[in-house]
């Protein structure tokens, strides 16, 4: 299966899926029409499916045109009146479409909003804005607990998952962890290379969850480094993780960004 990484807005990725020997693709998360035209045009594609991970203007935007350019499409997404989805899919779904080979696996991954979801197959995730690269969504509408047990549930996917986040804020992200996580050599190496791929202007996602595990301070709540920084920062003693998490976006919601 070939994906194409389709840069949009100022630091959005959407991505397009499609198999060698068919001309029918699937979209994750358009947010916008006329990239996903150019490069379904450029590739010589039809689009047949579209997945939506959560209601977000920048992840939904370009559906109601895409659907007037193919109107036989075939919108997936969580159950969300704030979603044009005419196929609703929930925790632990699978779904099998026509145009690719795979199936999908759907995770509830509440947290960011009330209703988000994240598709999963053959150790590649599509999370939306749950998880980024050395970051994690804000929490707009969930709670801390759901977040927690989203990212939880990723940390538990396979450590070879690459994770196809919708942003490009990498090294935003290093910034604030570097502050939880001095000393970590990981993630100073990280910094090195995110640098050096954004001079040459690539990109640093999709990322791998074994290294997201090294650096990633909303994956780390079980670390005696992150946790020692919290209750150093917060001058308190936290005994469970999802308080560790909790107090970890405080910080940076309230304090870095
Ligand atoms: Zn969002």
């Amino acid at each position: 299966m070939n994906i194409i990484q389709i840069p949009a807005f100022t630091d959005n990725y959407f991505w397009l899926m499609f198999e060698d020997n068919k001309k029918s693709a699937v979209v994750v998360d358009p947010g916008d029409h006329a990239p996903v035209i150019k490069s379904l045009k450029d590739n010589n594609l039809e689009l047949t499916d579209i997945l939506i991970t959560h209601h977000h203007n920048d992840h939904i935007g370009g559906v109601p045109e895409l659907k007037k350019v193919f109107p036989k499409v075939n919108i997936f997404g969580p159950l969300d009146s704030r979603i044009p989805a005419d196929n609703i899919v929930k925790d632990e779904d699978i779904i099998k479409l026509d145009s690719l080979y795979e199936e999908f696996r759907v995770l509830d991954v509440r947290g960011h909003t009330n209703s988000h979801i994240a598709y999963y197959f053959d150790k590649k995730l599509f999370c939306g804005d749950t998880l980024f690269s050395c970051g994690c969504g804000r929490l707009f509408e969930g709670t801390h607990n759901d977040m927690h047990r989203a990212l939880t549930k990723i940390k538990n996917l396979p450590k070879e998952t690459m994770i196809y986040c919708a942003h490009e804020y990498t090294l935003d992200n290093i910034g604030f962890a570097k502050i939880l996580d001095p000393e970590n050599s990981e993630l100073l190496n990280r910094e090195r290379e995110v640098k050096s791929i954004l001079k040459k202007g690539e990109y640093t996602v999709p990322s791998l969850l074994a290294n997201e595990l090294k650096i990633n301070p909303f994956l780390r709540f079980d670390n005696k480094n992150i946790i020692n920084s919290v209750q150093k920062h917060f001058n308190i003693k936290i005994s469970n993780e999802a308080e560790i998490f909790k107090y970890t976006r405080e910080w940076k919601d309230n304090e870095y960004d």
